[in-house]
């Protein structure tokens, strides 16, 4: 079964974008996964196909509304759908690689690109969008959050990594960071590719390994090992 997404924006040009290339691109030739982009203003019910319009209670910028978004997600989504509606949004959960997983295993998503100052709250409510944040930052559209929450989804999913072992190891999938990598040559600039790295002996390659990534985890995200600690009691 492939993982369907349905993107629903203001912009759907920008849709498969980076998703076209590489280890993605060659998902969605092979039907792995299903990139369609719906673009909000089809579902306009006026002539000017107006999509936004000034916050309620003043201030700057518009706002999605929600009449015009409802329809469009009943269109792409029927009840039936047991797809998770997704709306990006620097407001959301922050996104991990735990729920990344999660939606890999799932039949796809509808997710919901906001523009301007982002959309009505109602529309939220009423169709149960599950607000997803990239970062704390602010992006000026859904749309790169989007093509990034599905570049992470994609990778992992069933077939689309070729070494099926790369993954298991990686950042985040053990709740620590990834240890240092090298390759030839064997000297760089003076610098030595670890002695152990070439010892060939494996188990204390491994215990190598081990050791930096709980080390620079210490060092670069404590809230990780406190998740860890955590985790562990
Ligand atoms: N006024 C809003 C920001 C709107 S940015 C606020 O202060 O919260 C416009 C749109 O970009 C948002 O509706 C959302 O869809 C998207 N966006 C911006 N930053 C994002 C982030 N960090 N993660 C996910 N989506 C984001």
């Amino acid at each position: 079964m492939s993982f369907r997404a349905t993107v629903l924006t203001l912009y759907p040009e920008m849709f498969p974008g980076h998703l076209g290339q590489s280890l993605a691109g060659r998902a969605i030739e092979r039907g792995d996964a299903i990139i369609e982009a719906v673009n909000i203003r089809d579902y306009a019910h006026d002539r000017h196909r107006s999509v936004d319009d000034t916050p309620a209670g003043g201030g700057a910028g518009m706002v999605l509304r929600p009449d015009v978004l409802a329809s469009a997600i009943d269109a792409v989504s029927p009840e039936d759908d047991t797809r998770p509606r997704l709306l990006m949004s620097p407001r959301g959960t922050p996104l991990t690689q735990a729920r990344v997983r999660e939606l890999a295993s799932g039949p796809g998503a509808v997710i919901v690109c906001g523009r301007f100052e982002g959309v009505d709250q109602r529309v939220i409510e009423a169709r149960n969008l599950e607000e997803i944040s990239i970062g704390d930052y602010v992006l000026s559209g859904g749309e790169p959050a989007a093509l990034i929450l599905l570049d992470a989804v994609i990778r992992v999913l069933p077939g689309v990594m070729g070494n099926a072992q790369s993954g298991t190891h990686e950042s985040f999938e053990t709740g620590l960071l990834e240890h240092p990598h090298y390759t030839r040559p064997q000297e760089f600039e003076g610098r030595e590719i670890p002695d152990v790295l070439i010892s060939g002996n494996h188990k204390a390659i491994e215990a190598w390994r081990q050791a930096q990534s709980l080390e620079l985890t210490r060092e670069r995200r404590p809230d990780l090992m406190d998740r860890l600690d955590q985790k562990a009691k």
